[in-house]
């Protein structure tokens, strides 16, 4: 994070864009493990670690790497903090740390998002508004949240303060307007415990509706300040897309989307199935899903709040059947209680979407024993620089063969 340009190199691959940046706080921040690397050999070097641990399994096919690497992240996060010589600063903790190491500009940031939270800093001293001081507790701002909708243009901004009172906080929201206009809402959370957690529970809206909206593969999508959503919105529509694909839909289908958050897969899916259920366990997100299907005037899909394997179990114990299964856990990965019941609803295809390559190959050794194996699964990277990688797989049933 915080770059400074360096002459482009030229180079003989047009597929992917190579920009040559170097960041001036790489070491400090941890957050981009392999911004040495140029991105070709990123991409080569995760396509092999995901191929090499899902070998046993099945083919896997070629990476979906980004054209543009830059920029991709479209929720930015900012704790606020002040030198011992009264310099406001702004940036990210330094890892395993409290300690904050400023930043104005960020490689793989959106730079809109950064550029307000420049000039949030900027504003703090003519309204006299204080960094809040985690030792001592006194002072007000402590974070400020920043997330574009990259489809919609919408931005929203989170004031995390110590307290409930932001003073003058009209003209407050009129000076930061004047500088982006694009700014369409602006919400105060309170986080007032000694926390590393960024947001606290009460919220009020100070300007416009307190949330904004995103197209993701032709569907619209309400995101409020504390709900999930993919940070890399152009690869999350690549991603999904494989996932349809691998999925072979054909409008007859039964679908559960199981661990859906605001229940983007599962809506995507609804368009070209009969029915699908989504499970999910935090209250929030299934709210938002709800609101999102009746916000897109689809019928044929509902959610569930709870316990994927509780529910999936509950399920097969009905006797009830599925015709695809997505599942899309968390890094933690399923459970073997998941996969068995996955495997009585007899489902001919199960799509897994995994942000870890390590706990999907452990679900793969079991249910692979199960009457399932793997046919396919591609990389796809979420992280650009960073050491995390996505695989989506299709799973298909032993006897059945429809690829
Ligand atoms: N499919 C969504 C969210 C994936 S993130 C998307 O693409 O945006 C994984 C989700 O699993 C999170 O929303 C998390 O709250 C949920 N989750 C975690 N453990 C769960 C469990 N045991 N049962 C159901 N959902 C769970």
């Amino acid at each position: 994070m915080g770059y400074n340009k360096k002459p482009e190199k030229k180079t003989t691959d047009k597929k992917y864009v190579k920009k040559d940046f170097s960041c001036s706080v790489d070491k400090k921040c941890g957050g981009c493990q392999y911004l040495t690397m140029n991105y070709q050999e990123q991409l080569k070097m995760k396509q092999a670690s995901v191929r090499k641990l899902l070998e046993p399994f099945g083919k896997t096919g070629a990476i979906i790497g980004m054209e543009d690497s830059f920029h991709y992240r479209n929720k930015v996060h900012a704790v606020f903090d002040r030198l011992r010589d009264g310099t406001v600063i702004s940036g990210v903790y330094q890892e395993g740390t409290h300690n904050v190491v400023p930043v104005t500009s960020c490689l793989i940031e959106d730079e809109k998002s950064d550029a307000i939270i420049n000039d949030i800093r900027g504003l703090l001293k003519s309204f006299k508004i204080k960094t809040y001081d985690e030792d001592t507790g006194y002072g007000l701002l402590r974070h400020v949240l920043v997330r574009r909708g990259f489809a919609s243009g919408q931005i929203m901004v989170v004031l995390v303060l110590g307290s409930p009172i932001l003073p003058s906080k009209n003209n407050f929201v009129k000076a930061l307007r004047k500088l982006h206009p694009e700014i369409s809402t602006v919400v105060i959370n309170v986080n007032d415990k000694k926390t590393s957690m960024v947001l606290g529970e009460k919220e009020s809206v100070i300007y416009g509706k307190g949330f904004i909206e995103d197209t993701l593969c032709g569907c619209t999508f309400r995101i409020s300040p504390k709900s999930f959503y993919q940070v890399n919105p152009v690869q999350t529509e690549k991603l999904y897309g494989k996932a349809m694909e691998l999925a072979q839909l054909t409008g007859k289908e039964k679908v559960i989307d199981a661990y859906c958050g605001i229940g983007t897969i599962g809506m995507v899916a609804a368009k070209q199935v009969r029915e699908v259920i989504g499970v999910e366990l935090n209250k929030d997100a299934v709210r938002d899903a709800i609101g999102n299907a009746k916000r897109n005037d689809m019928k044929n899909i509902r959610f569930v709040q709870g316990d994927a394997t509780e529910f999936m179990m509950a399920m097969a114990a009905r006797g009830e059947k599925a015709d695809v299964v997505f599942m899309d856990p968390p890094r933690s990965g399923s459970t073997e209680d998941f996969m068995n019941a996955a495997v009585k609803l007899g489902p001919s295809r199960i799509v897994y979407i995994s942000c870890n390559p390590e706990t999907l190959a452990r679900d793969l050794k079991y249910i692979t024993k199960r009457g399932y194996r793997m046919r396919e699964a591609y990389p796809v990277d979420m992280f650009p620089h960073c050491d995390h990688c996505e695989v989506v797989c299709l799973l298909q049933k032993n006897n059945v063969e429809c690829r």
